[in-house]
């Protein structure tokens, strides 16, 4: 038993023997979402730009919008989306910048802790397979993790209450022995309302940024903090 009150509203307490099934976040939870926000925040804008001739301010704040306008849906999650409705090549743009994907602090530790516990450790995620292939080969994370489940192969995104019945079918889970762990508070609120017994927000997703709130969820800043 660990208890952790230094970050949150409320403290985490995670009884190891109760949960035999950990189903993890990957990018903001285990990887640092300074690369995702470099990707789609500064480098797709100026390659956007630099293709269209245009303002790189006003690229900016277009391509800006039209995330806003599928937030939370799979296609704001789809390089093959994305690179449709830019025309760009996304999937090569991603690759050359792989050199950029890393863990967050003390998460690969967590990883092997984890590993000497036994646990069925699964990342789930709503990144597109091919974006989850790069990081998996750039970080070797085939190494510390039994599963890999995309979204996209289920057909609907983590912030859909749908997605969590179609998860339990496919993994075949038990919600009660189950330990979740995001960083968004859309998706935790899904996963709450689904009934997994054990659900914790990680609040500092970016190295490089503030840290967030948790909204009425468990928090840990970083996922370390569980072991
Ligand atoms: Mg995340």
């Amino acid at each position: 038993m660990v208890e952790i009150s230094e970050f949150g509203p409320r403290p985490v307490t995670i009884d190891w023997q109760q949960c035999d099934t950990v189903l993890l976040d990957m990018d903001g939870t285990l990887l640092d979402l300074s690369f995702d926000n470099y990707f789609w925040r500064e480098l797709v804008p100026r390659c956007l730009a630099r293709a269209r001739m245009m303002d790189p301010d006003r690229a900016r704040i277009e391509l800006f919008e039209r995330y806003a306008d599928v937030r939370g849906r799979l296609e704001w999650y789809c390089l093959d989306y994305w690179s449709e409705e830019l025309s760009l090549d996304l999937r090569t743009l991603k690759a050359a910048s792989s050199h950029r994907v890393r863990f967050l602090p003390g998460a690969r530790e967590f990883l092997v802790a984890l590993m000497g516990r036994k646990k069925r450790i699964i990342i789930v995620t709503n990144a597109h397979a091919d974006t989850l292939r790069v990081k998996k080969g750039v970080l070797g994370l085939d190494r510390y993790l039994d599963e890999f489940v995309s979204s996209h192969e289920i057909g609907l995104a983590k912030e859909h209450a749908g997605f969590w019945p179609l998860l339990r079918d496919r993994l075949d889970f038990d919600p009660d022995r189950t330990l979740f762990v995001d960083d968004s508070v859309p998706v935790l609120d899904a996963a709450a309302a689904f009934g997994l017994g054990h659900i914790v927000a990680v609040t500092g997703p970016d190295s490089g940024l503030p840290d967030h709130e948790a909204g009425p969820h468990a928090s840990v800043r970083r996922i370390v903090s569980l072991i």
